[in-house]
């Protein structure tokens, strides 16, 4: 056996594709509308970022379980482009026999002609952004595109086939009631997608909603109203059978997400592209975040990166400790004990008391996690082991 396997471990690789078809006033990720740029310069200077990683040192020990395109709206390219790219990646990373390959969309940017393009080219994960099936609901929060175009692009994706297909939501919107959730979430299970990502709305006050927030022009529901939104989800998913994984994911049994998983392992993952991250070897490293900058750095045969930032031990001990904790199943003791020399009870001493004292985290069969009462309020649980 060739040495490089003998040593391999398994890692994610992100592919960022930072352009959409308009900038939807709630949005903080990097991304930018797709008008003024130059796509074509980009994919090239990703295969370039491709290339180059190709013989890093660390690539050659790894095998990707996983490659994620996502953004910004990946399906705003041609289906022959985003083929290419992800074809080429095969090619010149290392990948697991069976990887998962996944393609972020967005309703208004799919054909079947594109999503049969991309499932020849082995895409086998489908992730539609519809957000809210209520027209109302998609127009207060500037989404480009309508609910008839999301049941359009979710019957096209079930007519090309692919086996695994993921729906994300979003409550607790300006307007949005608990009846207008349930609908939500009623019609998404008729649809009966492989996973469902939930997330609650947050502004961040570097958006036009932070704007609006600021000058009390932001109907947002009550916090009991979306407290009650968060609260209806568990039941109908549960009974229609789905189990919830994460704080915010559900999934048919087997259809749990693998690059998630690698984030929420706090596993080693390379990011391709402008403002994706990797995180490998120890560093953090982050790639400049302006497309033409990304562009005219790869073009002149350098490197992207913006800056690299050593992890101490105990640094990525707690991090590990806190994406674990996402987790339903939590994060294994033995696991940490392993990794990092360290266990929680001792690390943490009176604070993680303090937590299973109040009935927010536990310990069951060596998983640290929390509990069916620290769940609905994991941000304040988790803060306090940051
Ligand atoms: S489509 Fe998604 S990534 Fe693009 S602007 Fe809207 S929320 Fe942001």
């Amino acid at each position: 056996m060739h040495a490089d396997l003998l040593t391999s471990v398994v890692a994610g690789l992100y592919i960022h594709i930072p352009f959409c078809v308009s900038k939807c006033p709630y949005c903080s990720f990097a991304s930018r509308p797709l008008a003024g740029q130059d796509p074509t310069g980009y994919l090239a200077a990703i295969l370039a970022q491709a290339r180059a990683m190709a013989n890093h040192p660390w690539t050659r020990k790894v095998r990707f379980a996983s490659l994620y395109v996502g953004g910004g709206t990946p399906t705003v390219y041609p289906g022959a482009d985003l083929a290419r790219l992800i074809e080429s990646c095969l090619e010149l990373l290392p990948f697991t026999a069976a990887p998962e390959i996944s393609v972020e969309a967005n309703p208004n940017t799919v054909t079947l002609e594109k999503l049969q393009t991309l499932r020849r080219a082995g895409v086998n994960r489908l992730s539609i952004g519809v957000q809210s099936f209520s027209d109302r609901l998609l127009t207060a929060i500037g989404r480009a595109h309508t609910a008839k175009e999301a049941h359009a692009a979710l019957d096209l994706a079930r007519a090309t086939g692919f086996p695994n297909l993921n729906l994300d939501l979003i409550y607790g919107l300006p307007g949005q009631t608990l009846a207008d959730w349930q609908t939500s979430l009623a019609t998404a299970m008729a649809i009966g997608p492989e996973h469902l990502s939930l997330y609650e709305l947050m502004v961040e006050s570097d958006t036009p909603f932070g704007d609006l927030q600021r000058a009390g022009k932001l109907a947002l529901p009550a916090e009991d109203e979306t407290v009650a939104m968060a609260e209806a989800i568990c039941a109908p998913l549960m009974a229609g059978g789905y189990a919830r994984y994460e704080i915010s994911n559900y999934s048919r049994p087997g259809y749990q997400c693998t690059q998630n998983l690698i984030y929420w392992h706090n596993d080693s993952y390379l990011g391709l592209g402008a403002g994706a991250v990797s995180s490998f070897s120890g560093l953090r490293i982050k790639t400049v975040e302006d497309p033409a900058l990304f562009i005219k750095l790869l073009q002149a045969g350098g490197t992207p990166f913006l800056e690299a930032e050593g992890l101490p031990l105990e640094a990525s001990f707690r991090e590990t400790v806190i994406m674990g904790l996402r987790l339903v199943k939590g994060v294994a003791v033995r696991d940490l004990e392993q990794r990092f020399g360290l266990t929680p009870r001792a690390y943490y001493g009176a604070v993680l008391r303090k937590l299973e004292d109040q009935g927010l985290i536990e310990e069951v069969a060596g998983q640290l996690r929390l509990t069916r009462k620290g769940l609905p309020i994991a941000n304040q649980a988790l803060a306090r082991l940051v």
